[in-house]
């Protein structure tokens, strides 16, 4: 997808050359229709019509790009595609209905029986458990150490073909060096893949670093408001459309216009919040460190965390918005303050300007055995913090009351 000259492709928004990332996060996309509409407009059709049969034929055959079919693809969806790709640096990108459906379309796009995978032990569950469910397809994942690169290394095989990894992670905060992993994938000739869920393109794009493709849950960050499951796949146009977009045509686990509608409206701001979040976040993680009913704070931002530095260079100086604090008196403890909260909501979603509240260990993390967990250093004390866009002061108030009654 390039020039707006070529009359067998699709225009793009005009735009002068040189705008800026936050400028094109508010207006990156399609040109409007004929009515001029200032809003995107949502498209909500499945097919689209074609003047005559030769073009209908010269459209099927992919020798003019237009619109056929909405399970291959659709103005308002393309529009959030462009957009997010102009967030992350890539030349192309594709939505998928979830952000595992862009786990599952990279599986099937990249990969084939005797392929090998190299994956952090500490990425989200779910992609642990997609990775494993393709060995019956034969296609088998190592899963190594977060945070030590040699442990990637050591993992690689001959038939290694992607690298996966997710920074920071959910819920240590834990960090991957991006570059360092992009070297070992390509020393290999394998990809490195980046799930960049947690601090999205407004703090940290990883194809700067060297990753050569980045996946994410719309549903977090890029919505912001908790609405809708989306995700996407950002990477070069080329391979996108040589691997991914004929995955899409014959599996169709494709975006719905009005989510991608809603997602598109949230990269407008995707920045400020994040910005604003971030701030909050980080506040509220020297507040908890100060707590005498806390025992530790995991947070990139705060120079306690052991890869702040690293963290600072991949997230734009930024910690992100997710915050995990270990409390006195393990489960009980830890129930006591989440059920003190008059404000956070209790669930296990994250990205939304109301902040939640979760226990990792009896939730997102609660299919995991208690070896794992601990191994893992997800313990019975540990809540995660998610957070939105209340007042600090607020916040501070609503775990405080808990905090209060656990002693220390
Ligand atoms: C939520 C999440 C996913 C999965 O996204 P869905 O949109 O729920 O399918 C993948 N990776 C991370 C890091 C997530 O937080």
């Amino acid at each position: 997808m390039t020039s707006t000259i070529d009359s067998k492709r699709l225009p793009r928004t005009d735009l002068p050359p040189d705008v800026r990332r936050d400028t094109l996060a508010v207006r990156e996309g399609l040109p409007a229709t004929a009515w001029g509409e200032n809003s995107e407009a949502l498209f909500l059709t499945s097919s689209f019509v074609h003047p005559d049969a030769a073009t209908a034929a010269a459209r099927f055959a992919n020798e003019e790009e237009a619109f056929v079919y909405s399970r291959f693809s659709n103005p308002t969806v393309m529009m959030m595609e462009r957009r997010l790709a102009a967030l992350e640096g890539t030349t192309g990108c594709i939505a998928t209905s979830s952000g595992m459906s862009a786990i599952l379309i990279t599986i099937m796009s990249l990969l084939k029986a005797g392929d090998h995978v190299v994956c952090s032990q500490g990425v989200f569950g779910s992609t642990i458990k997609l990775f494993q469910d393709f060995a019956k397809f034969g296609i088998q994942t190592s899963f190594v150490s977060q945070t030590d690169p040699a442990e990637w290394q050591a993992a690689m095989l001959p038939n290694t073909k992607l690298l996966f990894a997710e920074t920071p992670n959910n819920p240590l905060t834990e960090v991957c060096d991006i570059a360092a992993l992009a070297e070992i994938a390509h020393a290999g000739g394998a990809l490195l893949l980046v799930d960049n869920c947690f601090c999205s393109p407004a703090l940290q794009q990883p194809v700067k670093f060297g990753a050569d493709l980045v996946m994410h849950s719309g549903t977090k960050f890029l919505d912001g408001q908790g609405r809708v499951v989306a995700g996407a796949l950002c990477g070069p146009a080329e391979l996108i459309d040589a691997k991914f977009v004929p995955t899409m045509r014959s599996a169709g686990m494709t975006l719905s216009p009005f989510n991608a509608w809603v997602v598109l409206k949230g990269m407008e701001t995707l920045s400020i919040r994040l910005q604003a979040q971030s701030a909050r976040a980080l506040e509220i993680a020297r507040w908890l460190e100060a707590q005498p009913a806390v025992d530790r704070v995991y947070y990139p931002g705060l120079e306690s965390h052991p890869q702040h530095a690293l963290a600072m260079k991949q997230q734009s100086g930024l910690g992100g918005a997710v915050v995990s604090f270990v409390v006195k008196g393990e489960r009980a403890g830890a129930w006591a303050v989440s059920d003190a909260t008059r404000i956070c909501s209790v669930t296990s979603n994250l990205g939304d300007t109301k902040t939640t509240i979760t226990h990792p260990s009896t939730t997102s993390h609660g299919r995991l055995s208690e070896a794992h967990r601990q191994a893992a250093g997800i313990t019975q004390g540990m809540l995660r913090l998610a957070v939105g866009l209340e007042d600090v002061e607020d916040l501070k108030a609503d775990l405080a009351r808990g905090l209060a009654g656990l002693g220390a």
